[in-house]
């Protein structure tokens, strides 16, 4: 495909144009996380005024279909009416105690009724909270300092996160934001994903000092990855064999990708796991669970120390367990089907059937229009990278044709379809799409490709 100027620039309306100029006097960047600053298509934001169902609106009154929803919460689409009328009705009796409230025991019934692996889980505000304390947790329990992560893995941003790939292959990390101490990264190990090899070599040689595995548990921030097969089993073994906890970070595919995440999918059994984004229903949320023995380690019972001002709040409890109910049915609230059962029709079973619909007709129209593509994709989760090559790991994703992403979206945010302004980002399908609206959207997209 030849490139031309058929694209118009970068644009967006005159309101969200003088907004953004204010927000920029009083906030860094105008934003409040970078990644809404549209600096990786070159752009500014809109803003929003509304949203409803699949559909936002901006602040000069334009709508668009939404493929981000706030970045994985909105499973449900904006605004559904299950939550907010029950944010409504739960706020007139209180909005934070910071005292125990029944939500939060019916909220850790429900997760560790619907994830095996999860005995006792602990609630917390944000995904970063989750994977921050699950990594204190597991230190404080192996007595061991060192952790691995995986380059292009994102487990939110505590400094012990917060770190890159060093030079050499066993090297320590490097950090990934001014501000880490040296000292801080030394103590994250980063290996490439989807690299049995170089996971076995570290392990050789320092399994003995190593905490804790953190993984996605199918990455979905630096593209949407899949791991080879046996390549999860491995990271289950490896930490087994040498004294080492496995943590899935499932803050993003929890409870997205059917009621047990990636670990029920794949069947596997990791020591802690986190969660965040869906179980708050759209507010903030985090969580941290797995294994008693583990988790009976943490304040008040043991001496791992976290804590939580609004932690457990009845609002976020209550808007997660209505967004969970309206997943999976009430019957399965607190319950899990028995092993091998059947479950009925549910809203991963519909999401899964709108994921699909939109993949073939995704697929055939790249082929159709002859563009180079490889599309990744599970569930109500979706990325479509303009590669020829296979996606495997995070040095695969950097290889994708930046500037033909660029058009693209502004091709589409254009024409009333919004994507994430990055193509490093993955995007979701909710219960609030419709199949015409997948189409409507994939017409779009072949209207666009046709100008590249
Ligand atoms: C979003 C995300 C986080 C961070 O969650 P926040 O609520 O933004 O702090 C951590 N891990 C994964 C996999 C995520 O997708």
């Amino acid at each position: 495909m030849q490139p031309t100027d058929a694209i118009a620039a970068p644009r967006c309306g005159a309101l969200s144009k003088k907004l953004f100029a204010v927000a920029k006097e009083f906030i860094p960047g105008g934003v409040n996380s970078p990644v809404r600053a549209f600096r990786n298509v070159g752009g500014e934001p809109f803003f929003v005024r509304r949203a409803a169902g699949c559909r936002i609106e901006d602040i000069d009154g334009k709508t668009y279909i939404d493929y981000i929803g706030s970045w994985g919460p909105n499973i449900l689409g904006h605004a559904p009416v299950a939550i907010t009328n029950i944010i409504h009705e739960v706020a007139k009796s209180g909005i934070s105690f910071g005292i125990p409230n029944p939500f939060e025991v019916e909220m850790a019934r429900t997760i560790c009724g619907w994830v095996p692996s999860v005995e006792k889980v602990r609630m917390c505000n944000s995904g970063t909270e989750a994977t921050m304390s699950a990594i204190r947790l597991a230190r404080g329990f192996t007595r061991r300092d060192l952790i691995v992560k995986f380059d292009g893995c994102y487990h939110g941003h505590s400094d012990s996160l917060l770190v890159a790939a060093g030079s050499g292959a066993l090297t320590h990390g490097e950090p990934d934001s001014a501000g880490v101490p040296r000292a801080f990264a030394e103590k994250t190990l980063v290996l490439p994903y989807n690299d049995p090899a170089a996971l076995e070599h570290l392990f050789a040689t320092r399994g003995e000092q190593i905490a804790a595995i953190i993984v996605e548990s199918y990455p979905a921030n630096a593209g949407l990855v899949f791991p080879q097969p046996g390549y999860l089993d491995l990271l289950v073994s490896i930490t087994r064999n040498y004294g080492a906890l496995l943590i899935f970070d499932e803050v993003m595919t929890g409870f997205r990708l059917g009621m047990a995440g990636v670990q029920g999918i794949e069947n596997l059994t990791p020591d802690l796991s986190c969660f965040g984004k869906v179980i708050g229903g759209g507010l903030p949320v985090g969580a941290f669970g797995g294994r008693a023995d583990v988790m009976d380690l943490l304040a008040p019972l043991g001496p791992v120390y976290q804590a939580g001002t609004l932690s457990g709040n009845p609002l976020a409890m209550a808007a997660g367990l209505a967004q969970l109910k309206e997943l999976a049915g009430t019957a399965y609230l607190q319950t899990r089907p028995a092993a091998g059962a059947d479950t009925p029709p549910n809203g991963y079973t519909r999401l899964d059937q709108l994921g699909a619909h939109f993949e073939s007709g995704l697929r055939a129209l790249l082929t159709e229009k002859g563009v180079p593509h490889r599309l990744n994709r599970v569930g109500s989760m979706f990325c479509l990278f303009f590669a020829d090559r296979d996606i495997i790991n995070v040095s695969d994703v950097m290889k994708q044709d930046l500037e033909f992403f660029k058009k693209f979206f502004w091709g589409c945010l254009d024409k009333g379809i919004y994507l994430a302004p990055s193509p490093y980002e993955t995007g979701f399908i909710s219960l609030a799409h419709s199949e015409a609206d997948l189409d409507d959207t994939l017409t779009v997209f072949g209207e666009v490709l046709t100008k590249i």
